[in-house]
């Protein structure tokens, strides 16, 4: 059953150029396909950058649907559904939404704080080995709250989080401006979460690892994977019309990855979920934190590219073309916000989140065929727990089923 030649991963995103540096760096032949160049179809490429530790919630939680309401509503809200796409999405919905209370809830909680608890030092790791110490920095998050009533709001999470190990400081509005004097005064408090850190650029942090990948001897084929098919001889590769026989392959796909397991016979039900941003190459102004623009669902960052502003979570299908009237809305936002900000030659970018309804990835063995394997779903957070995402799946490829088992593909193949 083993037979084939080393190891294919379909997907040059984060996730799949972590693990292809990983398993090419203890020796393994490693081929990264991708229709695209590494990083540049996915959101990989221009995410806000954060490595989001402290994260260790799944964002449905108990009174999202009234929340989500709310953020309907309004035009400037953070979350937008497509009525077309309803019909489709309904069943994820309807799992997004049980994850939000009880055991659902604790176990999302638990699985993610595997991937969040050590993924500091995991993503250290990663990039020392990978020679790019110099693309990491830890640093805060800061969370920025409209009103005290949010903050308030707020403090429950932030206590559970800290017994989880997650400190955090809350910031009065004075202590504000002196931590973040771009900001607008207009924000009542804030809170320092304490284990955090930011790449100074997503694109930048693909190209390293996919070059240090290489440097062990991967190698990259530029070509769309249209089908995977298990044989005798191993687990068979089509892209471009050509057939190459891999002893084991990694679907790393992104928001393709669920029609690959929709074809092989298992339910993987990842959706695409847009985010846009706005990046402002001469700002004029710097932010010292990742921030937290915690009741706009967005983020903002000082990166190399410059300073990057956006979030959002569109739900609308892997082909509905992104809205321009989002980034227009973004930017005045903006302008809000930082009220010294120069627009000037501003970049407009969406991408489209891998996202599981219990955001939770799939870090996964086939049921299929114990030669197939995924590695997808990350939604939010595809760049802070890219490192923990190669520890685990190395883990599981040479057979620790248990270190990947919150994560199985499993859940949703009952
Ligand atoms: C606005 C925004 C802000 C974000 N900010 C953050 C952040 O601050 N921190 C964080 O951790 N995360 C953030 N994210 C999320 C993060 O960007 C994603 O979780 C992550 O990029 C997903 O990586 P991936 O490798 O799984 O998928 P992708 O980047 O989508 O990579 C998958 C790759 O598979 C390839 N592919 C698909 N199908 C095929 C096929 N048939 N053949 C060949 N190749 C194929 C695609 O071309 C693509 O390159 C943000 C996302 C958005 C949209």
């Amino acid at each position: 059953m083993t037979s084939g030649n080393g190891v294919a991963i379909i997907g040059a995103g984060i996730v799949g150029t972590a693990l292809a540096f990983r398993l090419a760096q203890r020796g393994e032949a490693v081929t990264l396909f991708d229709a695209g160049a590494p990083g540049e179809l996915g959101p990989s490429r221009g995410n806000a950058g954060h490595i989001a530790a402290s994260d260790i919630f799944p964002l449905s939680h108990p009174g999202i649907a009234f929340e989500a309401l709310g953020m309907l509503a309004k035009s400037d809200g953070p979350l937008k559904i497509d009525p077309r796409y309803l019909p489709t999405l309904a069943p994820w919905l309807a799992t997004f939404l049980r994850t939000g209370s009880g055991k659902h809830f604790e176990a999302a909680t638990r699985a993610i704080s595997i991937l969040c608890d050590g993924t500091v030092a995991a993503t250290e790791r990663l990039f020392a080995d990978a020679g790019i110490p110099d693309r990491f920095r830890k640093v805060p998050a800061l969370y920025v709250y409209d009103s005290p009533a949010s903050l308030d709001a707020a403090r429950a999470g932030w206590g559970r989080k800290a017994a989880a190990g997650h400190a955090s400081t809350f910031v009065e509005q004075n202590r504000l401006r002196e931590l973040e004097p771009a900001l607008s005064h207009a924000f009542a408090g804030g809170v320092l979460s304490h284990h955090w850190g930011q790449v100074s650029d997503p694109k930048a942090v693909v190209d390293g690892l996919f070059e240090a990948a290489r440097g062990h001897g991967a190698v990259f084929r530029q070509a769309r994977v249209e089908e995977i098919t298990p044989s005798e001889a191993g687990v068979v590769v089509r892209a471009a019309g050509r057939d190459q026989t891999f002893s084991r392959v990694v679907v790393a796909a992104g928001i393709r990855s669920g029609d690959f397991a929709a074809r092989l016979g298992e339910k993987l039900p990842v959706t695409a979920e847009g985010g846009y941003n706005v990046t402002y190459p001469s700002p004029f102004i710097a932010v010292n934190h990742p921030l937290v623009f915690a009741d706009h669902g967005m983020v903002s960052t000082s990166l190399r590219p410059g300073l990057r502003i956006g979030g959002w979570a569109e739900y609308a299908g892997p082909d509905a073309p992104f809205r321009p009237a989002y980034h227009d809305r973004i930017a005045r936002i903006a302008k809000r916000f930082f009220p010294r900000l120069d627009p000037r030659d501003e970049i407009r970018w969406a991408g489209k989140r891998p996202s599981m309804p219990d955001s939770t990835p799939v870090l996964s063995r086939s049921i299929v065929d114990p030669r197939l394997f995924y590695a997808t779903g990350h939604g939010h957070y595809g760049l802070t727990w890219s490192a923990r995402t190669a520890e685990i799946m190395t883990a599981l490829m040479d057979g620790d089923e248990a270190a990947a088992a919150p994560f199985s593909i499993r859940r949703f193949n009952r």
